[in-house]
Formats: structure tokens, C-alpha cells, sequence
């Protein structure tokens, strides 16, 4: 019986994949290397090669998906399924990733941005799962954002909504990769905490991290922990403008909690304490807000969860 979801999460380094049943539990994940020479082709093998292996272990064959999900690294025509291209892999332009997955695995695919598909696996079954408007930041190179209204997540005309790490914060801020200044972005991403830290120690302030060749976001946190006061104010900064980015979501889609991803939250309440602590100074008085600013629950599953997620949703019937 066709009753397994297939959720693809498709990272740079590593294309991951589970194989979920109706319920979104996970019966078994696994995933594949990528090269950044690979083509379309060739990753679509591999995929396919992947959830093939999955199937073998627990005694499935490809028929027995109902249907898969995956979620791509944009930018991408997400209504037609196509990636535009991939600034990991050369080799995808235009390519139709969708309909090349429906003809390998013979079954529904929904497809979506990275971004969206972690969001929607925390809305799912992590740490949104109890509430039905969520908005959703992943901290990494970037900051991606993902909004959940009514159950529904939002996409926008054209599927790219919610690119909310470009919100100002701080007018004529640092500048920002998109071209503006002062955007969040610039400030609380996991790559420009680092790079604050970074600029700090190059115009002469003292901190443990001088030491080190290069510092990563990673660095600052452990360095935190050891009680740098350096590492305690770039973070206390961080924390600032992500406060600041949670009040101006607060206003736009009044959601009931905000949920913080990327391999940043590993930092533990010496991030989420400062972010909870700016925002609760910085919100309006004239009536108590009761959102809740909660760090994501799913870790690394959450791709595949919630591709998984969004397979199970693009085939179910009845209004949605
Ligand atoms: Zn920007």
C-alpha cells in the first residue's frame, strides 16, 4: 500500500532523505555526499539511489511512497518546480527538479525552499507543533525566515515571501551583501556574528578569540562560555537585532511563538536569554503580548521532516 513519505533535504555538502509514515514518524533517514561538480542528473540518481536503499532496509519498494517532498536551496521557481540555479552547484540552471523526481519515483512531489521546509517541520511536529501562527528564523550565512499564518504557511506571488533578514534594523547600519545598510541580516546572521567578532579584535579590542586564525560563530560561543567579555557583548548585539527583527514580526503577523534554527542556537540561553530579555523592553505596552520566543526542536530532521510534512499536506483531501 502506498502509505510512505519521502522527505529530501537538499544542503549543500549532504542531500539527506527519511522515509516517514502517515503519522511523520521516521522510520529510517540516510543521505548522500554532493560534489559541486554534479549535475542534475547525476544528484537525481544519487537521490533516488538513497531512497531506494531506505526502502530496501525496512522492506519497502519505490511503489509504496505516496509521496515525497524536498526542499532546495533557492532561488527557484517554486510554483513551475525548477531551481534557477545553485550557488553550491554549478551545474543546475534551470533545471526542473520536480517533475525529474516525479519521473524517478512516480509519485507527488512537492517542492519548496529550504528555509520553508525546516519551518514547516517545527510547525509540524517540533516546536510549533501546538500553535497554528509561527514565524520561523534560521540563523546561518544568511537569515531565512518562514511564516506560518492560520496553519497556512505564507509563499507570496511568487513563492519567495518572508525574506526578512533584509528588515532594517539599524538605518544606515553596517552594510548588508543585498546592497542596503543596517539590514538584520548584517548584524545577527551566524556568518556576520562572526565577522563582527572578527572586526572587533582587528580594530584592537582584547578578547580570548585573538588567538585563533580564524574565528567562526561557533568560536564566539565557546568563548562566551568562558566568560570573554568581548564574545558577551558581539552576542548581546546579536541578540539586539534579532529582538528587534522579533518585534517588527510581531507587528506584521502576530504570531503566538517565534522559533530560532541554524547550528547558532547551540549557544543555549546565552543567546535566547539576551534576545528574550531585549524584546520583552522593546515591545509596546498597550496591551500584553503573549508570544513566545523558543529556540527549534527538530535539529538536523527538520528538512526531511518537513518535506515530509509538506508531501503528506500536497496529498491529502478535503479543504485544506
Ligand atoms: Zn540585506
Amino acid at each position: 500500500m502506498a502509505d510512505l513519505l519521502i522527505g529530501i533535504d537538499f544542503g549543500g555538502t549532504h542531500i539527506k532523505v527519511g522515509c516517514f509514515d502517515e503519522a511523520l514518524r521516521l522510520h529510517k533517514r540516510g543521505s548522500v555526499a554532493t560534489e559541486v561538480d554534479m549535475g542534475p542528473t547525476l544528484v537525481v540518481d544519487h537521490i533516488v539511489g538513497a531512497i531506494t536503499a531506505l526502502l530496501d532496509c525496512t522492506g519497502h519498494k519505490l511503489g509504496d511512497i505516496r509521496a515525497a517532498g524536498i526542499g532546495i536551496p533557492g532561488p527557484a521557481d517554486y510554483q513551475a518546480g525548477i531551481l534557477i540555479n545553485s550557488t553550491h552547484m554549478p551545474g543546475f540552471r534551470n533545471t526542473p527538479l520536480r517533475q525529474m523526481l516525479i519521473d524517478r519515483l512516480h509519485c507527488p512531489v512537492a517542492f519548496n525552499s529550504d528555509t520553508n521546509v525546516a519551518c514547516f517541520g517545527e510547525f509540524t511536529a517540533g516546536a510549533g507543533e501546538d500553535v497554528d501562527d509561527m514565524v520561523f528564523f534560521t540563523l546561518g550565512t544568511g537569515i531565512g525566515c518562514g511564516i506560518i499564518s492560520h496553519g497556512k504557511l505564507i509563499q507570496g506571488a511568487t513563492g519567495s515571501a518572508a525574506g526578512v533578514g533584509h528588515v532594517i534594523v539599524y538605518p544606515e547600519g553596517e552594510p548588508c551583501n543585498c546592497g542596503q545598510r543596517g539590514c538584520a541580516e548584517a548584524y545577527a546572521s551566524a556568518a556576520n556574528t562572526a565577522r563582527r567578532a572578527r572586526a572587533a579584535i582587528e580594530a584592537g579590542a582584547t578578547s580570548s578569540l585573538a588567538s585563533l586564525e580564524e574565528i567562526s560563530c561557533k568560536d564566539v560561543y565557546q568563548h562566551l562560555a568562558r566568560g570573554d567579555a568581548l564574545a558577551r557583548r558581539i552576542t548581546d548585539d546579536t541578540a539586539g537585532a534579532l529582538a528587534l527583527l522579533c518585534v517588527n514580526m510581531l507587528h506584521v503577523t502576530d504570531p503566538a511563538r517565534i522559533v530560532f534554527a541554524g547550528g547558532m542556537i547551540g549557544a543555549g540561553p546565552a543567546l535566547l536569554t539576551p534576545i528574550r530579555e531585549r524584546f520583552d523592553q522593546l515591545i509596546w505596552r498597550i496591551r500584553r503580548e503573549t508570544v513566545e520566543i523558543v529556540f527549534a526542536s527538530l535539529g538536523p530532521d527538520a528538512g526531511i521532516t518537513g518535506a515530509a510534512a509538506m508531501a503528506r499536506e500536497a496529498t491529502q483531501e478535503g479543504p485544506s
